[in-house]
């Protein structure tokens, strides 16, 4: 192939039963089963005498999942530039780094027998604070938006001890939405910060919004549009100048990685999306992890554990003000494990790497695709304009051609909005691919782009009922 080939899409056919109407691979449970007595010491009333089973061989066992992965789309299949939520191929090596025996052992061991998981943690603890330019960070929270949530109510924690009864969050129109349900869980009224034209912070308009009654501003940054705020230097005198804090939505970290950290800019409390920035496959709502990283000033809140250094080995205690519990145990520690593992391989040069390539790759594709990008100029990820043709309607046509579509709609300052992050795993011959198929689909009618996707195993789903009224059981117990 030469490079220019890249420039016809290629067409895609996924897997699928193609004499069925009702494309789908039948349930475990559909395909054979077994009568099995059931016997019980529970009482009559809460038991069965009996119930149907699966009764299927290994290799059976094994072709049903693999049909179920060939029926879907993932990192392992090819592109996949969700934008925001930076969804990659995560290295196998961390998975058998979890995988280890040693890894899972019981919580409730006594600490001197789990020194070694003990000690990773506290190294973990040391390297994302390094990375963040923090001075301490928490494990606890299983998620990024659990880590939003545990931030705020550290900031809250914080204006309480100082007798400081605060009201109100702020947070720039174009964030994720989940800050906006964090700061109001924590109790906060939040007051939405429209945009500059450029995309950016407006700073009159956060002058307006500052008050007394700020307790914290909540930032992306670079934010979702992929830009980075030029003015954080002065946003950051201006919170404090009010005595509020400044939160980082460390989402979109990868463009910063081993480059610039929050910690310098002035930010005083942060996530990381350790499943978007480092590795764990996410999506469908996790794994995940949120580690928290905050200034000396809110140490003495962190949750309950933390991990230290004591005589030679390692402690959990509880932090002297502590918010207590948001986590049951050592937090989601597989996955802090696969972050540390994977860390640790990359290593500075890697991480810095990392991010350059993110940015690179980025920058590359939007040069390559015919769209109107509004804002710029961008880092790691480009939100461009669908322009005429429904941004929901381009994402289901991009399947046919074998890449999974950018994030859509969002954020709502960029109409039919394609939010879009290659990543840094995705080489030139791929990204001319991706740069292809977007090209393939502008280019299309409405009447072809609303059929779509085509050739998917399964055609468009309706997405509303499916969030609305999902069927969580198997359908025979629905029937009993
Ligand atoms: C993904 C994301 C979040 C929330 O993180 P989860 O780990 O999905 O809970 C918050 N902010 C931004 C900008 C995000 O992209």
């Amino acid at each position: 192939m030469t490079d220019d080939s890249a420039d016809e899409p290629l067409t895609y056919e996924q897997a699928r039963w193609a004499n069925d109407d009702e494309v789908y691979e039948p349930l475990l449970s559909e395909k054979h089963t077994q009568r099995v007595d059931i016997d019980s010491s529970l009482p009559d009333e809460l038991t069965r005498d009996s119930l149907e089973l699966p009764d299927l061989s290994e290799p059976q066992l094994a072709r049903h999942y693999t049909r179920l992965s060939e029926m879907n789309y993932g990192v392992e299949s090819g592109p996949f530039p969700l934008g925001s939520c930076t969804m990659k191929y995560n290295p196998k090596f961390t998975e058998d780094v979890a995988a280890h025996p040693m890894a899972s052992v019981h919580p409730d061991r006594s600490e001197r027998s789990v020194q070694g998981i003990l000690e990773v943690q506290y190294r973990l603890q040391e390297q994302l604070a390094r990375i963040g330019g923090m001075d301490a960070v928490t494990l606890q929270p299983p998620a990024g938006a659990a880590g939003e949530f545990t931030g705020i109510l550290l900031a809250r924690a914080y204006h309480e001890s100082n007798g400081d009864d605060r009201s109100e969050v702020v947070i720039p129109d174009s964030a994720h939405g989940t800050n906006f349900a964090s700061a109001a869980m924590a109790g906060y009224d939040v007051v939405s910060l429209p945009s500059a034209d450029d995309g950016r912070v407006d700073t009159d308009a956060l002058a307006a919004a500052l008050s007394q009654e700020t307790a914290a501003l909540m930032l992306t940054n670079p934010n979702t549009l992929g830009l980075f705020e030029r003015d954080i230097v002065k946003i950051a005198e201006m919170v404090h100048d009010v005595g509020g804090l400044l939160y980082y939505d460390g989402a979109n970290l990868n463009a910063l990685l081993g480059r610039a950290r929050p910690g310098d800019m002035g930010f005083d409390i942060m996530h990381y999306n350790v499943h978007k920035t480092f590795a764990t496959p996410h999506g469908g709502g996790g794994p995940g992890a949120g580690p928290v990283g905050v200034t000396d000033e809110l140490a003495f809140f962190l949750p309950d554990p933390h991990v230290r250094r004591s005589n030679g080995g390692y402690e959990r205690y509880k932090p002297e003000h502590s918010i207590g519990k948001v986590h049951g145990y050592d937090g989601n520690w597989l996955v802090l494990l696969k972050t540390y593992a994977y860390i640790a391989r990359l290593g500075d040069e890697g991480l810095a790497d990392a991010s350059a390539k993110a940015v690179l790759n980025a920058n590359y594709l939007a040069s390559r695709i015919d769209h109107e990008i509004p804002f710029g100029p961008f880092h790691h990820e480009f939100v461009a304009s669908a322009g005429d043709q429904d941004a929901a309607d381009v994402a289901k046509r991009m399947l046919d051609y074998g890449v999974h579509p950018p994030t859509t709609k969002w954020p709502d300052i960029v109409d039919e909005a394609l939010m879009t992050e290659p990543t840094e795993i995705e080489g030139k011959r791929t990204l001319d691919q991706l740069a292809a198929a977007f090209n393939a689909v502008h280019g299309e009618d409405a009447a072809t782009i609303e059929r779509a996707p085509e050739r998917t195993a399964a055609r468009r789903i309706d997405q509303v009922s499916a969030a609305r009224n999902p069927r969580l059981s198997w359908q025979a117990l629905d029937d009993e």
